[in-house]
């Protein structure tokens, strides 16, 4: 058992695609052990998002991720981590798989639907940047 971090972006809250894609989620096998709706304000995006901080579209990115509210969550099950960026597909929705979220979902590269964490490191940093223990259940 492993988890990894997981957020439903601003443009699928937007669209009301978060029940959507909690079901997908589920129906994967993956639990999710902990889940809330936030407004990220900057700081928090750019906190988020520092390793990209000199990144072209970094600013974009960061009022994207503050432009509505989104979802964060924390997902458990075998192999969390590498079994979520799978199901979310590639960064930009052109270049993702079939059957992924983002080729089914995403708007663009940027307005891509979902974020997971790329590797069990990041996703200790990105559980405990949004999530306290005792509210992973
Ligand atoms: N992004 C973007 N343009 C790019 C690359 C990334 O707008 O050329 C955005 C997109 O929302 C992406 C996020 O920045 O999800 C973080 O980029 P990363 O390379 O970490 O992609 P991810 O891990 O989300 O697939
Ligand atoms: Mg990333």
């Amino acid at each position: 058992m492993s988890r990894t971090f997981a957020i439903i972006k601003p443009d699928a809250v937007e669209r009301s695609l978060a029940g959507r894609i909690i079901s997908r989620i589920e129906s994967e096998g993956l639990r999710i052990v902990a889940l809330k709706r936030i407004y990220m304000t900057r700081k928090q995006a750019e906190g988020f998002y520092a390793e990209h901080r000199e990144r072209p579209f970094f600013g974009s990115l960061t009022d994207y991720m503050c432009s509505g509210p989104c979802y964060v969550a924390v997902l458990e099950g075998d192999n969390a981590q590498p079994r979520w960026r799978e199901i979310m597909g590639a960064t930009n929705p052109a270049d993702a798989d079939k059957g992924t979220i983002r080729k089914e979902l995403a708007v663009d590269p940027e307005k891509n639907s979902v974020h997971g964490s790329d590797s069990e490191d990041s996703a200790s940093r990105e559980i405990s940047y949004f999530f306290a223990d005792i509210e992973i259940a």
